[in-house]
């Protein structure tokens, strides 16, 4: 049994702690809202007064919180109350800066560090399926593994500092393209009077093939379970691919590359959650696209 300090128990951070419970280990959180902190009492997660107090004894520490700057605040606030030697994972998505900021500001005080940022959504995180697209050294990998692996299923070493973060912006860059690809070829077949399944069943099996047209289909009918059946409900709600967007081109500024495509669907997200409020999945696009919203 570990002591595990779990800061940030929202849709994600709450089903995640859960499984740390699960698997036997104390745990020992805080959430700011008491809203959230009451759902994770109730899967068994230990809620502390404050961060600095769930830190107090443990071990390893775990975050999951909004964006950089929440992660920035509570590693500053909780560092000086770790021992030397203590493993702090951050599985929030933010940006590669600020996650290499937090790595150094770890060493600092003589800890261990890795960013963990995952995809699976929440029903990965309650299923304990999650994939973790991690970074930092390699003996901060060999130790915050098998915690990782209560949580998720696959468990990705991408490199050094912020590398897992890199990962995750830059897959989710090439997801949110490729939603716009499979819902523009959507809306132009419409037009030339193909029928979707007859689209589906040529471009599934041809080179057109990807994710987003077999697991996600934007227009309901050939994925049974894509969000277009169920009135483009999330899912993955368009603010959140919005934040991804924005983040893989904060990251291309900052190295120079050339992303003109990701630039391009960051505006065009930008746009849906301006029309359509970000809480409809992002696959409601292909509304956006025909000129009106679904959701
Ligand atoms: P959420 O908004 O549901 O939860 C965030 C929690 O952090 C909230 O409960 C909030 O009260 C708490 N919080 C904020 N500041 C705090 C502080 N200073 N101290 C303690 N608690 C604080 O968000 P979520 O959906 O759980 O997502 C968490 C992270 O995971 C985000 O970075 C998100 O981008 C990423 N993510 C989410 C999904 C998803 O499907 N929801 C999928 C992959 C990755």
């Amino acid at each position: 049994m570990t002591v595990i300090a779990f800061i940030g128990l929202g849709n994600m951070g709450g089903p995640m702690a859960g499984n740390l419970v699960k698997a036997g280990h104390d745990v020992r959180a805080f959430d700011l809202s008491q809203a959230s902190q009451d759902a994770a009492a109730e899967l068994g997660v230990g809620i502390a007064g404050s961060a600095r107090q769930a830190v107090d004894e443990a071990e390893i520490v775990v975050t999951m919180l909004p964006a950089g700057k929440h992660v920035l605040a509570v590693w500053e606030d909780i560092l000086p109350a770790v021992k030397p030697g203590t493993l702090l994972i951050d599985s929030s998505t933010i940006d590669v800066a600020s996650a290499r900021r937090v790595h150094a500001l770890a060493a600092e005080r003589g800890c261990l560090s890795l960013d963990a940022p995952v995809s699976g959504g929440v029903g990965g995180a309650k299923a304990a399926s999650l994939t973790f697209m991690v970074g930092g050294s390699e003996e901060a990998f060999a130790l915050g593994e098998p915690i990782l692996a209560r949580m998720g299923r696959r468990i990705v070493h991408c490199g050094g500092a912020g590398n897992g973060q890199a990962a995750k912006i830059c897959n989710n860059m090439i997801l949110g393209i490729s939603m716009l690809a499979v819902s523009e070829a959507f809306v132009l077949g419409e037009k030339l009077g193909l029928s979707h399944q007859a689209l589906y069943d040529v471009a599934s099996t041809s080179s057109g093939q990807c994710w987003s047209l077999t697991t996600y289909c934007p227009v309901p009918g050939p994925v049974p379970n894509s969000p277009a059946n169920n009135g483009y409900k999330a899912g993955f709600a368009s603010a959140l691919m919005l934040k991804d967007m924005k983040l893989s081109q904060e990251a291309a500024q900052a190295v120079n590359a050339s992303t003109p495509l990701g630039a391009a669907a960051a505006q065009l997200y930008g746009l849906h959650n301006a029309l359509a409020d970000g809480g409809a999945d992002f696959s409601d696009i292909i509304n956006m696209l025909r000129g009106r919203s679904g959701a």
